[in-house]
């Protein structure tokens, strides 16, 4: 499987950067989003039907899937968390792609790259040295990791060999959290249940003495309080949990402490999101995301540990053909296999290391507080406008507000609002999302974007305003 004229092969090559990179110069024009038309979907299958394809046929049809992705590359898609990546996403994927290491274990580069980047990780949110790190898929991987090194330690680390049955063990989030964090609890055999949620108060942060409460609730029934998860930008609204308070509270109860960091963790580099962050510093574990408002390409998200000694005992296993040396291929211990689930696992780290590399901390920081103005903005222009009416506090990059019509029930104002975003999708102009604040539906733009930019919001408002009418007539006559 190797060329057999490597200056065609060559060729190829550079004819797929340049469409590569085409597309990356036009990343801001064109529609957010393009459903995948039939053509494009059914070539799909009969590729592999007729496989293999010639050359040419390879590449026109690796060519043709580049205009069909979700759109985060577009500085008008606004849904949901999406990083944006940039055009310098390109360059160390190729290099990626031309080693091929698997970063499990043994002595080479990888682990080089990875070790670097997971000391810059615990400067930034001014953990020890020693903290241990993983680069991962992201947030919801990180939370597994950092849940099942909290759990193991709850639990004396009998539960690697005796299981859990029986443990009484159960945590605590707030109800704004993210369903990762019950996920990770569900793979972890301590079952969705085992995650209480804690009440928020106006502001969206989790209430502190429902907390308390809580905790003194469970004790008193004979449950093992074991962890306590802080959110650090929750996916509704953005909102920061007060993660000093929280801090407090496990200190207090001699409990772990993990922060959901997934996209606002990243604001440690921001000099408007740091001081929102105070606290964070003190958590036992943090999962984020490189590839949300740090821009990095998917996929690579982050889970930091201030107790290695923690989190290798909770995964660390290494038998006689995974054996550690001091010399040759298998020195350069401890491996990350001994760090999360994952023996063979690509070089992910690389695309952050080269990301950081590019940019420095303080550009990366700097695009983050513009997108903070920039929802700042949005907030604004929703707020004195008369059809428009703001459903929450905006705190990071998040903004949540709804199109108003007089007269209307809250039910239909629900659907209307519902109709205005997926046709704002469909026609292809931008890409919110939405969620329920409050039991109401809201159009939830949110701004991790660095193509975004002001005159992208009045276009977001007016095609709301353009659309309403025909929305209206739609829900009228369903
Ligand atoms: C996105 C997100 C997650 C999940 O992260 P993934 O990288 O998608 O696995 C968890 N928590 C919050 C608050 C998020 O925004």
């Amino acid at each position: 499987m190797e060329p057999d004229d490597w200056t065609a092969f060559r060729q190829r090559a550079q004819q797929t950067l340049d469409r590569a990179l085409d597309r990356l110069e036009q990343a801001g024009t064109g529609r957010v989003w393009s459903p995948v038309p039939e053509n494009v979907d059914a070539q799909l299958d009969r590729a592999l039907v007729d496989a293999p394809l010639a050359a040419d046929s390879v590449d026109a049809a690796l060519a043709s899937l580049l205009p069909y992705g979700v759109g985060n590359t577009h500085p008008r898609f606004l849904g949901w968390v999406h990083g944006s990546g940039t055009p310098f996403g390109l360059l160390p994927a190729i290099i990626e792609a031309s080693i091929n290491a698997n970063c499990g274990g043994r002595d080479h580069v990888g682990l080089r790259v990875e070790h670097a980047l997971t000391r810059w990780v615990a400067e930034q949110f001014r953990f020890p040295e020693s903290a241990s790190g993983l680069v991962v898929t992201g947030t919801s991987m990180a939370t597994v990791v950092a849940m099942k090194v909290a759990r193991d330690a709850a639990l004396d680390f009998a539960s690697r060999e005796a299981g859990i049955d029986g443990s009484k063990l159960v945590a605590y989030t707030s109800a704004e959290a993210h369903a990762c964090n019950a996920r990770a609890l569900d793979i972890l055999g301590l079952g969705t249940s085992a995650l209480r949620k804690i009440p928020v108060n106006d502001a969206f942060r989790m209430d502190l003495s429902a907390l308390r409460a809580a905790i003194d609730q469970d004790r008193a029934a004979g449950l093992v309080p074991f962890a306590i998860i802080g959110t650090a930008g929750t996916v509704n609204t953005g909102a920061i949990d007060e993660l000093d308070g929280v801090a407090d509270v496990a200190d207090e109860e001699g409990i772990w402490f993990h922060v959901d960091g997934a996209f606002a963790a990243s604001g440690i580099l921001s000099e408007v999101v740091a001081p929102r962050l105070r606290g964070i510093e003190r958590a036992h574990s943090i999962a984020f995301d490189f590839h949300k408002w740090l821009h990095v390409n998917y996929d690579s998200g982050f889970v930091l540990v201030r107790d290695e000694v923690l989190h290798r005992r909770a995964f660390s296993t290494r038998p006689e053909y995974l054996k550690a040396t001091e010399r040759g291929l298998a020195a350069g211990n401890p491996w990350p296999v001994e760090y999360g689930p994952e023996l063979s696992r690509g070089f992910r780290a690389l695309k952050v290391w080269a990301h950081i590399a590019e940019f420095g901390p303080e550009r990366l920081g700097a695009a983050i507080s513009e997108n903070c103005y920039l929802v700042r903005t949005l907030a604004a222009l929703v707020d004195e406008a008369a059809s428009f009416e703001r459903l929450a506090p905006v705190e990071t990059s998040i903004c949540c507000f709804r199109y108003v019509v007089d007269g209307l029930s809250e039910a239909e104002l629900d659907a209307l609002n519902e109709e205005i975003v997926v046709r704002l999708q469909e026609t292809g102009v931008a890409a919110p999302s939405t969620t329920k604040v409050k039991g109401k539906l809201a159009i939830r733009a949110n701004i991790t974007n660095h193509r975004t930019r002001e005159a992208d919001l009045h276009v977001l408002l007016d095609a709301i305003r353009d659309i309403a009418p025909q929305a209206l007539e739609r829900i009228r006559h369903v």
